[in-house]
C-alpha cells in the first residue's frame, strides 16, 4: 500500500497524515472543513520544523512530506486510486456509520477501511458495509507522530489477510501495534478510563484532593501524568462519553462515571479546552494557571 486516505484533519487527522507522509506514503487528507485542512498544514508544518530544530529528520525529509500531503473537501475525490482509508473524523456513530456506508458504496472492492474510533463498535461500524472482512480499528494514541503505539482492532468478522496487512502497515510507519478484539473500550480504554473513573471517585470522596491524588500516581506508579490531570487533558466530555459506552456494553455498575465527573461536564468544565477542570489552565498555552480549587 501506498496511498491512503485520511478522513478528518483535526487532532488525530493531521498526526495520521503527518506519519503516513514521513514515511513515504502519497496521502490524501479529507476534511468538510476548508479551515480544518488548512490548520492541519500548519499544525504538520510547524510539528516537521520541530524534528528539523531537533534534527531528527533534515530539512528534505520536510519537504518530502510536505509534498506527499494533498488536501480535499470532496470525500469522493480524495478516496479515488488509494489502497486503505483511515477514517479519523468526529467521534459520532451516526456520523462514523454515514461516513462507512458511503465509502463502501465509492471505492473500489478490496481497500481497507479502517477507524481511528476510541470507542465505537468496529463490528457495528462493519455491519453498514459490505465488506466487514476489510473493516478495522486503527487506534493511534495523541500525539501521533510521537506515540509509539497502534491499538489494532479486529472486528467480529474482519479477516486474518486485512490484520496481518494493518500490522504490517503500522511497522512500516514505525510504531508498534497490538492486536485486540472488538469489545467496548477495547484495551486501552477499558483499563485507562476505570482508573480515570477511581480517580475521580476519590477524590468525591474526599480522600485527597487534586494534587495529592495526582501525586500519588505520578510519584508511586511512575506515571508521567497524574489520572486528573490525564482526564482535563483528554477532555471530561471525552472521558463520560467513553465510561458510558463501556458501562452500557458490560452492563457492569463498577463502570458507571463518577456524579462528580457527570456534574463538571453538564457545567461545562471540560478541562484543558475549557479552561477549566479539575486544574484551570491558559486556554492558548494550555499551561496551568492556578492551582486546584478541589482541596
Ligand atoms: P477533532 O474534533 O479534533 O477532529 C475531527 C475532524 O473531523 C474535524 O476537523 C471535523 O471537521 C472533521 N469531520 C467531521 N465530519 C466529517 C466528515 N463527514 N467528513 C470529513 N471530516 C469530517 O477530533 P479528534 O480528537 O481528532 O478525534 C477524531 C477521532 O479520533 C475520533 O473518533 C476520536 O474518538 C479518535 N481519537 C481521538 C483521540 C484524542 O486524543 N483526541 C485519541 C485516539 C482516538
Amino acid at each position: 500500500m501506498k496511498k491512503v486516505a485520511v478522513i478528518g484533519a483535526g487532532t488525530m487527522g493531521n498526526g495520521i497524515a503527518h506519519t503516513f507522509a514521513q514515511k513515504g506514503f502519497s496521502v490524501n487528507m479529507i476534511d468538510i472543513s476548508q479551515a480544518a485542512l488548512d490548520k492541519a498544514i500548519g499544525t504538520i508544518t510547524k510539528n516537521l520544523d520541530r524534528m528539523v530544530a531537533k534534527q531528527t529528520i533534515s530539512a528534505s525529509d520536510k519537504a518530502n512530506t510536505l509534498m506527499n500531503l494533498k488536501t480535499y473537501t470532496e470525500i469522493s475525490e480524495g478516496v479515488k486510486d488509494v489502497q486503505l482509508v483511515v477514517e479519523a473524523a468526529t467521534e459520532n456513530i451516526d456520523l462514523k456509520l454515514k461516513i462507512f456506508k458511503n465509502l463502501d458504496e465509492i471505492t473500489s472492492p478490496d481497500v481497507i477501511l479502517a477507524t481511528n474510533t476510541s470507542s465505537i463498535s468496529i463490528t457495528k461500524i462493519a455491519s453498514v458495509t459490505t465488506r466487514p472482512d476489510k473493516i478495522i480499528g486503527m487506534h493511534f494514541m495523541n500525539p501521533v507522530p510521537v506515540m509509539k503505539l497502534v491499538e489494532i482492532i479486529r472486528g467480529y468478522s474482519t479477516s486474518d489477510e486485512t490484520t496481518i496487512s494493518i500490522m504490517e502497515m503500522s511497522k512500516e510507519l514505525g510504531k508498534v501495534p497490538v492486536e485486540v478484539n472488538d469489545y467496548p473500550g477495547f484495551v486501552a480504554n477499558r483499563i485507562l478510563m476505570p482508573m480515570i473513573n477511581e480517580a475521580i471517585i476519590t477524590l468525591y470522596e474526599g480522600v485527597a484532593g487534586v494534587e495529592e491524588i495526582d501525586t500519588v500516581m505520578k510519584l508511586g506508579m511512575a506515571h508521567p501524568m497524574g489520572p486528573l490531570q490525564l482526564a482535563d487533558f483528554i477532555g471530561l466530555d471525552v472521558c463520560l462519553s467513553i465510561l458510558n459506552v463501556i458501562n452500557e456494553g458490560f452492563g457492569n455498575p463498577k463502570y458507571a462515571p463518577c456524579p462528580l465527573l457527570v456534574n463538571m461536564v453538564t457545567a461545562g468544565k471540560l478541562g484543558v479546552k475549557s479552561g477549566e477542570g479539575f486544574y484551570n489552565w491558559n486556554h492558548t498555552t494550555k499551561d496551568l494557571i492556578v492551582s486546584s480549587q478541589f482541596k
